[in-house]
């Protein structure tokens, strides 16, 4: 079974407070861990949650305003402390190299790992990220700088080898493989046995959306159609979609509106204004129009396998 997981390490926009920390997600992908954005004090929360930080080789950071990358350079000196010496791979929308590179000139030292930067395009989806399992790439978003949100997709599984009927077929080992793939299997005396009969139907594949800063944007539909687990951004309630329109951020309705016409399976959201004390009203008004919706709570782990 595959491992498939979202855990939020932080919720809220604007100014942190001691309960609520800016941005970031640890995406769990069978093990191999993908880090998205990294608000301040990012490294103390994965800590809170005994991550180790070596296992972090991706990553990824949505746009240059602060509430979404100002926990990096804390990150990066902390991986370099503890003795790194594995690449990191560093994908932005943004140039976020001059940042670092300007840190790391005042700071007059350097990192004993090599930083493999990645800047993506913000106008364009595009497949930026693949290994034998999975796919990432680019959700192109509307907001007031470059900003790029991420869909983690699980690549069509195998088909399963039905053990009884290879026992009874004598199928050996090394035409497995191929089975998986759809292949039939022919016997010396060139009998075809079909693929039907020696599998059985591939488990479905999983996908997570995460659109972090944006305006309500209909674009982006097609490429986060049908998509296991959406997390959107819904920073006001609909009493304020004046300041949403204004600063190019979305309302808890409007992210349930693209949930809804892109006819996801879950909605979570999240990055909201620290006016609300409480999420009660941005709950309900998503819910009001996509009823599968949950907020993304701090420390809270969303199985994507299973939404
Ligand atoms: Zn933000
Ligand atoms: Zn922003």
């Amino acid at each position: 079974m595959t491992k498939f997981e979202v855990l939020i390490l932080g919720n809220a926009s604007a100014a942190p407070t001691p309960n609520r920390h800016h941005t970031s997600q640890l995406i769990n992908i069978n093990e191999q861990y993908f880090l998205v954005d990294c608000g301040e004090g990012t490294q103390i929360r994965l800590r809170e949650h005994k991550i180790k930080l070596q296992r972090i080789h991706h990553i990824f950071i949505s746009h240059l305003h602060g509430d979404h990358y100002l926990g990096i350079i804390g990150l990066l000196q902390t991986m370099h402390l503890l003795g790194r010496v594995a690449e990191l791979n560093l994908y932005c929308s943004d140039n976020i190299k001059e940042i670092i590179d300007v840190h790391l000139k005042y700071n007059r030292g350097s990192l004993r790992y090599p930083i493999h930067y990645v800047e993506m395009g913000s106008k364009e989806t595009e497949l930026f990220f693949e290994d034998d399992k999975i796919e990432i790439s680019t959700i192109p978003l509307k907001h007031k700088i470059p900003c790029t949100g991420f869909l983690f997709k699980e690549k069509e599984k195998p088909r399963r080898i039905n053990s009884k009927a290879i026992l009874h077929h004598e199928v050996p080992k090394f035409k497995i493989n191929q089975l998986k793939q759809g292949e039939d299997f022919i016997k010396e005396t060139g009998e075809i046995v079909q693929n039907n009969v020696l599998t059985l139907p591939n488990l479905p594949s999983f996908s997570y959306a995460y659109c972090s800063d944006t305006a309500y944007h209909e674009k982006i539909i097609p490429i986060i159609k049908k998509v296991s687990l959406l997390y959107h951004e819904a920073t006001f309630v609909e009493e304020h979609s004046d300041r949403a329109s204004k600063t190019l951020h979305s309302t808890a309705k409007q992210a349930a509106l693209i949930a809804k016409k892109s006819e996801v399976k879950h909605l979570i959201i999240g990055h909201f204004s620290n006016r609300y004390s409480d999420f009660g009203e941005l709950l309900s008004e998503a819910k009001s129009v996509f009823e599968n919706t949950q907020i993304a709570e701090q420390n809270e782990t969303f199985k994507v396998s299973n939404p």
